[in-house]
């Protein structure tokens, strides 16, 4: 597609061009990390930089202060490039979001002026708090995601991926009720609620091997009692269980956890009391390959090898995943960093300020762009989209 390669070399000159301003935007963002729903000064100046570059800007989306949707062009096809921009407490920006936040945007400015030939919409959605609580969570059930032809996002890593794998998660909050004794003089009067909760945990051990491969159960006890010499009355725990796949998640391993908890109740006689946090839950990413092999050219066009996708299963979750399952979506990764440098770490973290962050800011911009262009100009690759997106539902 002729037309299509020289407005790719467009939008990719219009990324060189800007390289110095985008890396400043990304330095200035790695610098001050705010974390979940408190990014106002990093969503200020992505959106700020979009609106100064000819994008109509809806600050404070989905009541989420720290939210934004800027679009460009009208009509159909509706292409999202999807900012995130928070940071982790304690470790800044180990996740490299400055650099996702940036990249959108980059993707989005050097789209407009080519929407305006090509026809269609680019929306440019800022995505508060993917580390903590899932903005885009909230985001998905107040409409946000509605009426697009796809979203797409590249995350920062430790390879280049063009197909995500992530799991489903979602949070279990226990609490056992026991009852008070003095630990020496009168040990049988008490309802023991650790001995409960050690004996859940136990369970959840022995399950696990019971369990699909990729399945995951792990937690915390948040209260394990107050006083040494007494029978504690009261345990709390919070556990968070992921799946590959939300059909196993609420037809197995939800009763296969809680059962764990129900046994420990009736082993030590203390009442049982749980909540699942099916509000907050993350869903399991589904990748749209027609999307996907779309991305996988072109990075590869711009001189980046992309691993074999089903050799390497990064099992993490993202609320990204419940875009998936809403729109045709991508949750690629560039390597900006070596393979046994993982992210959430203060190393990568320093990589995500340095020349291979910047590298990696500059390919994303462009691969987002082109790939949006593939799908701006290709009716046939939007109805493969659509039908695999169908097809998964
Ligand atoms: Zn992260
Ligand atoms: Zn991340």
């Amino acid at each position: 597609m002729a037309e299509g390669q020289q407005l790719k070399q467009r939008a990719a000159a219009d990324v060189d061009r800007r390289r110095q301003e985008l890396i400043d935007l990304s330095l200035r963002i790695h610098a001050n990390p705010e974390v979940a729903f408190e990014e106002h000064q990093s969503a200020e100046a992505l959106a700020g930089f979009l609106e100064a570059n000819g994008f109509a800007v809806e600050r404070g989306i989905c009541e989420i202060p720290t939210a934004f949707r800027a679009s460009a062009g009208s009509g159909e096809p509706r292409v999202a490039l999807l900012a995130e921009y928070d940071a982790l407490p304690g470790v800044g920006h180990g996740c490299g979001h400055n650099i996702i936040g940036t990249a959108s945007c980059a993707a989005g400015i050097a789209l407009r002026p080519l929407v305006e030939e090509m026809g269609g919409t680019v929306l440019v959605i800022g995505t508060p708090a993917e580390e903590a609580a899932g903005g885009k969570v909230y985001m998905a059930a107040r409409g946000a995601f509605d009426g697009l032809d796809c979203a797409m996002m590249v995350h920062p890593g430790n390879r280049n991926t063009a197909v995500a794998f992530a799991l489903a998660c979602l949070e279990l909050d226990v609490e056992f009720e026991g009852k008070a004794a003095h630990a020496a003089a009168r040990p049988e009067a008490g309802l023991n609620a650790l001995d409960a909760m050690v004996a859940a945990f136990v369970n959840i051990g022995l399950v696990r091997q019971q369990l699909r491969d990729s399945s995951r159960v792990h937690g915390i006890i948040t209260d394990g009692g107050q006083a040494v010499n007494v029978i504690p009355h009261r345990t709390a725990a919070k556990l968070l269980i992921r799946s590959e796949d939300d059909e196993y998640m609420d037809e197995v391993l939800k009763s296969k956890v809680l059962g764990c908890f129900e046994g420990a109740a009736a082993a030590t006689g203390c009442g049982l009391k749980y909540r699942w946090g099916e509000e907050s839950r993350y869903k399991a990413m589904r990748t749209n390959r027609a999307l996907a092999d779309a991305y996988r050219a072109n990075v590869e066009w711009l001189g980046r090898k992309v691993m074999d996708q089903e050799s390497h299963r990064s099992m993490g979750s993202t609320d990204m995943g419940n875009v998936s399952t809403m729109v045709p979506a991508i949750h690629p990764s560039i390597a900006i960093a070596a393979q046994d440098v993982p992210v959430h770490t203060v190393e990568f973290r320093e990589i995500a300020a340095s020349e291979a962050g910047h590298r990696g800011l500059v390919d994303s911009a462009k691969v987002l762009a082109m790939t949006a262009i593939d799908v701006l100009l290709n009716a046939d690759l939007r109805k493969r989209m659509r039908e695999e997106f169908r097809g998964q539902k």
